[in-house]
């Protein structure tokens, strides 16, 4: 019998928990995705149709170039938006192509019941052991968790470094270290370590220094290469960027609840998918009073299209400029270094006039 090679979308840096997940709680071996680049979105758009958003283009990509670096199980999730439909069909097209992959559509197992998680995984290896996934799975939560927290951490300060590149080679090595890991205590250790090394990075931050809040949809506002790298741009030009929207806040701890209390003045209805945490954080960054909010999403992506005249009503309540990317295959970086400068440029001055 074939070796079962899964994998799994590349997402920011949650491929070390999806091994660890794959590999020790399935007993299968893992592929892990290649970075995004340009090549996987040209596959992609190759093979998607045209006015699909760009999430199922960047999948699609992905899908391809993991079956040649050897996956033969690709697993695709479900969502509460389109992406829900494009398991479906990103099984379709890759038939088509003639590639010959297990696919194992997670949307088809959607409500969150425990039989439907067992039924899941079931499909991607039928005699799993539910022992070993019991065991890794809190391991694997935690892991997501610390990741968030690093990256948090890491938005806050990295524009200020006083030695370029000091961040990023502390957190590959953390991201390569969590991939070895199996227990809880071996996790926190390590997340312990890295906390320590990443405080003891020098830094030099002014007194008040520039703070944006980075809103939008969920994968492109995770996926750097999807959003040109837009926290690496801001951060280098010596802004602190927060970004509330990761794995751990919306599928672990979302406050659904008090978000749509927080926006009832705003919205009365959700409008699906990452709609209340996107008003929710504008609202709150806006009261907080930071220099400015950066609204990202790909072309297409109703539910964001919705959130805009709402984004609108709040930017003019509270006076805070709000910079909007819709990003697609076709983004010239010419024109989103632009009027990402250019927003710059806007609340550098603001923020001296204010003074
Ligand atoms: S949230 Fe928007 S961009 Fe993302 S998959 Fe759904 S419709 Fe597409």
């Amino acid at each position: 019998m074939k070796k079962l090679k899964a994998s799994f979308p590349h997402l920011g840096s949650y491929h070390a928990p999806l091994e660890v997940f794959f590999t020790a709680g399935f007993g299968v071996d893992y592929i892990v995705p290649p970075p995004i680049t340009k090549r996987t979105l040209e596959i992609g758009s190759r093979y998607s149709p045209d006015y699909v958003c760009a999430p199922f283009k960047y999948h699609l990509g992905n899908f391809i170039e993991t079956i040649e670096a050897g996956a033969n199980t690709l697993v695709q999730s479900s969502g509460v938006c389109r992406l829900g439909y494009y398991g479906e069909l990103h099984e379709q097209i890759l038939q088509d192509l003639g590639y010959k992959v297990h696919f194992v559509n997670l949307a088809k197992y959607k409500a969150p019941k425990p039989i439907n998680f067992y039924n899941g995984f079931k499909e991607i290896k039928p005699d799993m052991s539910l022992t070993k996934i019991a065991q890794i799975f809190p391991v694997v939560l935690k892991m997501f968790e610390h990741i968030d927290e690093v990256e948090d951490f890491i938005r806050q300060n990295v524009g200020f470094e006083s030695t370029i590149g000091s961040f990023d080679k502390v957190h590959a090595d953390f991201l390569s270290d969590l991939r070895m890991i199996r227990k809880k205590k071996e996790l926190n250790n390590t997340y312990r370590n890295y906390m320590k090394r990443f405080k003891e990075i020098s830094v030099k931050k002014p007194n008040n220094p520039l703070r944006v809040g980075i809103i939008g949809e969920y994968y492109t506002i995770m996926e750097p290469f999807s959003n040109h790298y837009i926290e690496k741009e801001l951060a280098q030009m010596g802004i602190i960027v927060d970004r509330w929207l990761n794995v751990s806040n919306t599928l672990l701890h979302y406050p659904k609840k008090e978000m749509k209390k927080h926006i009832e003045d705003y919205v009365k209805y959700p409008m699906g998918a990452t709609s209340i945490p996107t008003i929710d954080r504008a609202l709150d960054y806006a009261k907080k009073g930071y220099d400015g909010i950066i609204h990202v999403k790909s072309f297409g992506c109703t539910p964001e299209i919705d959130t805009i005249p709402v984004l609108q009503n709040i930017s003019n309540d509270y006076k805070i400029p709000i910079l909007y990317f819709s990003f697609d295959t076709q983004t010239s970086e010419t024109g989103f270094t632009t009027r990402l400068e250019a927003f710059y440029d806007m609340i550098v001055m603001r923020k001296e006039a204010k003074k």
